[in-house]
């Protein structure tokens, strides 16, 4: 078993990961909801998620991962404000919120499967887990945890003192607060819902003994994790959003419940920027994979490009990042490549030396960045096949394909036939010596989303 270090939310310390039961871990991911596709940003904390989990399996541990699908309760704000997400996209669509909950569950798999993330051991949904969920609550009703309103049952945070020790916020701060609007139902401004009573009118409802409704998001992973991870369990992740709500709201109600500490890490992934700020529908700029292939990069051209920032840091997303990705890992590959088709050989000790360079960077709370500089330093020793194999026992951490190399130039990527005549003509053009309609065609063939380079032997497209 090698030792992992990984920097706890809780205690703000990189700690030793010491597993409940020995060469063994369970960790939970509150996964998508599933009401609209994931973008590149959600993907970046499940490429994390993946990361953790390849890098404990190559530590020597046998992982059990637990990732929900979130297909009921998840309201806009995150708190107990506005319409439930997958309500409004039915609405909105006419579609039934199990059509699009299945259509979206579909396409989130496809992401998981391009982005070579390892499915997890269980992927529950919340709608197939209500009566779990009916009996936390009742059981924090029951214990006095909880309390009705005309609106739901909601979650008293005064009633456990250890309320704001993952996020720090503190409940007079939030009583006294401007940013707090104060709910007339509400013992205090940031009790949470347990449990909502629906409208007649809305989509997803189920009887309950409070009548008609749906589950709070916060009880699903509680109700979630406990059934199919156990009581107290390793380690839980999500984004950084999830801390200061979700997740503070998730260890009040499960400790309350239990009467005990329920997770023993939690570890957040920072956020994804698009040039620097906030992705959003409005400016257009929430990128999925579809959006980004179709720009001409390969889904392992993005996963590189995550893999490039350690998790706890934020990820700037731009165009021109993902070009240098593109070329960065092509050139990794070609590299490798030429080490897999060399006969000579490479010391013992040299390979011993990387692998333990390797070992230290993903054993460092996941520093992945630093590993793949490794693997940049050891790819530029003198060619040799066990350099390809040495990297491609780093492959079960990066999942960068390089076990599936193939010589760039059958590396092309598919080129409509209108902008492959177009660069003909250029060519034909450029042999004429006529600069002009050369120069005009480069242009076009650019209007048409790709770039010409000139080479050697013709010309070379790529996508812009
Ligand atoms: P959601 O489907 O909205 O519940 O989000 C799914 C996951 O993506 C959660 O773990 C969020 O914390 C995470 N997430 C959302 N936006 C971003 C972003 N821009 N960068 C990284 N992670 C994100
Ligand atoms: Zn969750």
């Amino acid at each position: 078993m090698i030792q992992l270090k990984i920097y706890n939310t809780l205690t703000r310390k990189k700690e030793d990961f010491a597993p409940l039961k020995a060469g063994q871990a369970g960790m939970y991911s509150c996964g998508p909801t599933v009401y609209k596709p994931a973008h590149i940003g959600n993907l970046r904390a499940y490429v994390f998620m993946d990361e953790l989990r390849r890098i404990l399996e190559y530590c020597g541990y046998r992982v059990k991962s637990v990732m929900n699908i979130t297909d009921v309760g998840h309201l806009v704000s995150d708190g107990d404000d506005g319409e439930d997400k997958m309500n409004k996209s039915a609405t909105e669509t006419g579609k039934t919120p199990l059509e699009i909950a299945s259509a979206i569950t579909d396409r989130f798999l496809n992401d998981v499967d391009a982005l070579n993330i390892k499915r997890p051991t269980l992927m529950p949904k919340a709608t197939d887990n209500i009566a779990e969920m009916i009996a936390v609550v009742q059981a924090l009703l029951d214990s006095g945890y909880a309390y009705q309103t005309d609106d739901g049952i909601y979650f008293s945070v005064e009633k456990f003192a250890g309320y704001g020790k993952l996020s720090g916020v503190k409940l007079q701060d939030q009583r006294h607060g401007a940013r707090v609007e104060v709910n007339s139902f509400k013992r205090h401004p940031i009790d949470f819902a347990l449990w909502k009573k629906a409208a007649p009118n809305h989509l997803q409802q189920w009887d309950s003994p409070w009548g008609k409704g749906f589950p709070g998001w916060h009880i699903e992973c509680t109700a979630m994790s406990k059934k199919y991870l156990g009581e107290t369990f390793d380690i839980h992740t999500g984004g950084v959003d999830h801390i200061p709500i979700h997740h503070e709201n998730e260890i009040a109600q499960a400790e309350c419940w239990l009467g005990h500490k329920a997770v023993n890490y939690w570890m957040h992934c920072e956020f994804m920027l698009i040039d620097g700020g906030k992705m959003s529908k409005s400016l257009g700029n929430d990128y999925t994979v579809a959006d980004v292939t179709a720009r001409g990069y390969t889904p392992m051209e993005l996963r590189y490009l995550y893999l490039n920032v350690q998790y706890r840091q934020k990820l700037n997303f731009t165009w021109d990042i993902m070009d240098s990705a593109k070329s960065a890992y092509g050139k990794l590959c070609a590299q490798l490549l030429a080490h897999k088709n060399s006969p000579q050989h490479t010391e013992q000790t040299v390979l011993d030396g990387y692998k333990q360079k390797f070992e230290q960077a993903i054993t460092d709370d996941l520093n992945v960045p630093l590993a793949l500089g490794v693997l940049w330093t050891m790819v530029k020793e003198p060619k040799s096949a066990d350099i390809y194999k040495l990297a491609l026992q780093f492959d079960k951490v990066f999942a960068l394909n390089f076990d599936k190399l193939i010589a760039p130039q059958t590396r092309q990527i598919q080129i409509p036939d209108d902008v492959r005549a177009a660069a003909e003509l250029r060519l034909a053009a450029r042999r004429e010596k006529n600069w002009a309609e050369s120069d005009r065609l480069r242009n076009e063939i650019l209007k048409m989303g790709y770039n010409v380079k000139d080479t050697k032997d013709g010309y070379e497209l790529t996508a812009k």
